[in-house]
């Protein structure tokens, strides 16, 4: 279970990068009165920035516990996880709350749109959301906006209300609500898991675009194999560790027109 995320390196320069997520031996175990129960077991793994990462697994393996971990949601009951240079796992819970508005993103199988608010209204009060309790208050970002809803092709849809749209444009507004802060790390459960094959073939290919042209780093939860292939690497969880990690088939590599991630490196062994 050892790891040396320090060795990581990225294939063009080869020079040591400094990974964006460092997870060593992190373990959450839950306790329910008496009962404990194991849900990770001394994880560790890093990934680098930008890197697209699929984490698959049966259910009951620990997906969703990594995530919230992941997301600042909860701590870890023992080890550490370094995110974007701070250690989540000796944050006090508002310091942890201040983090994950400012760094992540997150995107959810069944999109959690507020139901009263248009698609714009929605990815507005994402920012608002991010600048609460910010010392220094961001202006909402206009071009990022039009770049968002052009890449998205959600531009002619904001007005529309959540149950106006279809599913898989209700799951593009929720990766511009999710983008629009501009988080270092997307974490998306399940994204495709309420969409039919045509739609979650879109909502997958931007999810790889906006991964590779915003730059940030993505990781996506998916029980679909064909969703798993989109990613550089995929972790295969069982039984609260991470048993095999994969090179992703970067099924969508050439078709964005942009070069493929740097499959092959960034998570260090575990
Ligand atoms: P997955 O997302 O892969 O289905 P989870 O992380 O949800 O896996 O669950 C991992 C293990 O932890 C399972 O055995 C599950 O029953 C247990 N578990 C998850 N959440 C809780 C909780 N809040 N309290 C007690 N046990 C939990």
């Amino acid at each position: 279970m050892a790891t040396n995320p320090s060795s990581t390196s990225t294939a063009a320069s080869n020079t040591p990068a400094t990974p964006i997520i460092i997870a060593e031996k992190i373990g959450k175990t839950y306790r329910t009165g008496k009962l404990e129960v194991p849900a990770l077991r001394e994880v560790s793994f890093a990934v680098n920035p930008g890197e697209f990462v699929a984490i698959v697994g049966p259910s009951g393996s620990g997906k969703s516990t990594l995530f919230y971990l992941l997301g600042g949601l909860t701590s870890p009951t023992s080890g550490s996880l370094t995110i974007d240079g701070a250690d989540f796992s000796r944050l006090s819970d508002l310091e942890r709350t201040r983090l994950r508005r400012a760094k992540i993103g997150f995107i959810f199988q069944r999109f959690n749109l507020l139901p009263t608010l248009s698609a714009m209204g929605n990815i507005e009060i994402a920012h608002d959301i991010a600048n609460l309790g910010a010392k220094e208050r961001s202006a909402f970002d206009r071009d990022l906006l039009t770049k968002l809803t052009d890449l998205l092709n959600i531009s002619e849809r904001l007005d529309h209300r959540p149950n106006e749209l279809s599913g898989g444009e209700q799951q593009r507004v929720a990766i511009a609500r999710a983008l629009i802060t501009r988080p270092s790390i997307v974490l998306a459960d399940e994204p495709t898991g309420n969409l039919d094959t045509k739609n979650s073939d879109a909502v997958l290919k931007m999810l790889v675009r906006s991964n590779r042209e915003l730059g940030q780093t993505t990781l996506m939860i998916t029980h679909n194999p064909e969703a798993a292939a989109i990613a550089g690497r995929i972790l295969h969880m069982r039984d609260g560790e991470i048993v095999r990690i994969e090179t992703g088939a970067g099924r969508f590599g050439s078709a964005t027109g942009v070069p493929q991630a740097t499959a092959g490196e960034g998570i260090s062994a575990v």
